[in-house]
């Protein structure tokens, strides 16, 4: 097996984490792998609460749950559904479907889709802390739309919604880290703010002759931009971007079908986040020891704040009103 793909088979997975209790462990755990330290006067050491709900400060005095301050506070849903709702959105290739995810876990569509949009969230605030260094590929692809078959194609942005695609290229067929984000056009203000976000100063960045690019140079990197042979030897031309575009719609089509507009970004981070923990160990344990891809989505979880159900509701990455997809 892949040591880079390795997960937890499900029946192991499931046998560990059975019960609030053996969940609330794995959150501690990897919250705290020193042991407690308090998050309001920074003193280590606690009394256990029971039910290994939480710890009582030796210093403060106050009481912290473990999930409080974690994407995990406030989930009325019990916590090994959460689990296997963890599992089954990393360690599946195409991850899984809100329809699909109501049926294994057994909870209700709507809950299902607030919960994967949480997961999806943590996934988002992951990334955010990595740029793309190098000799990156980029290049602008239109997502969305109708289903299938009665689909608009082309450009038309009232149907569809430009992504800006990010590769780095290692070798001539090696990808490293990707990021895939929606924008709101293919201005050079739209496409150059994401890329200056996203992109360490200083990387080589190819892209076709799409004049939205020419102020790359002036904006520290170094631009090779290139005319595109077009249609299919476009593709083998810009071939580590256009697999990642490709692999994102057919993701898109085959296990979403629908996506909401407005949460486009929270699809394209789950996309990103998987492909480069399948790719590459970015955030591996300074220890050096493995990590199943669903660990890598715990820490994840720990490390991002808690997003309430109203605010997941009104989510819209971009202020532009948008048609109905
Ligand atoms: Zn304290």
């Amino acid at each position: 097996m892949n040591p880079l793909i390795q997960s937890a088979s499900l029946p192991d997975f499931l046998a560990q984490h059975a019960t609030q209790e053996a969940c609330l462990a794995r959150i501690r755990e990897r919250r705290w792998p020193q042991g407690f330290v308090c998050p309001h006067c920074r003193h280590a050491g606690g009394y256990a609460l029971p039910g290994r709900r939480g710890f009582e400060c030796i210093g403060c005095g106050r009481q912290t749950s473990v999930t409080s301050g974690t994407a995990f506070a406030f989930f009325k849903l019990p916590l090994p559904k959460v689990f296997l709702a963890m599992y089954l959105i990393s360690a599946n290739k195409q991850g899984i479907s809100g329809k699909s995810l109501a049926k294994h876990v057994g909870c209700s569509g709507p809950t299902a889709w607030h919960l994967l949009h949480k997961l999806r969230h943590a996934m988002q605030e992951r990334d955010e802390g990595y740029r793309l260094a190098g000799l990156i590929e980029v290049d602008e692809a239109y997502v969305g739309g109708l289903a299938a078959g009665a689909g608009v194609r082309g450009r038309s942005t009232k149907h569809k919604t430009p992504v800006l695609a990010m590769v780095e290229k290692m070798g001539d067929n090696l990808t490293g880290y990707i990021a895939l984000r929606p924008v709101a056009d293919v201005t050079s203000k739209s496409l150059l703010k994401v890329i200056g976000a996203k992109i360490q100063p200083g990387a080589q960045i190819r892209t076709d002759a799409l004049s939205s690019y020419t102020a790359l140079t002036q904006r520290g990197f170094v631009h090779r931009p290139e005319v595109s042979l077009g249609g299919k030897r476009s593709a083998i031309q810009f071939k580590l971007v256009h697999r990642q575009i490709s692999n994102l719609k057919s993701w898109l089509l085959g296990t979403h079908r629908n996506t909401c507009r407005r949460h486009l970004d929270l699809y394209t981070a789950e996309f990103s986040w998987r492909t480069n923990r399948r790719n590459r160990y970015r955030d591996a344990k300074p220890d050096g020891q493995e990590q199943t891809i669903t660990d890598r989505l715990l820490t994840a979880m720990v490390a991002s704040r808690h997003w309430a159900w109203t605010k997941i509701r009104k989510h819209r990455w971009t202020r532009r009103k948008m048609t109905a997809a």
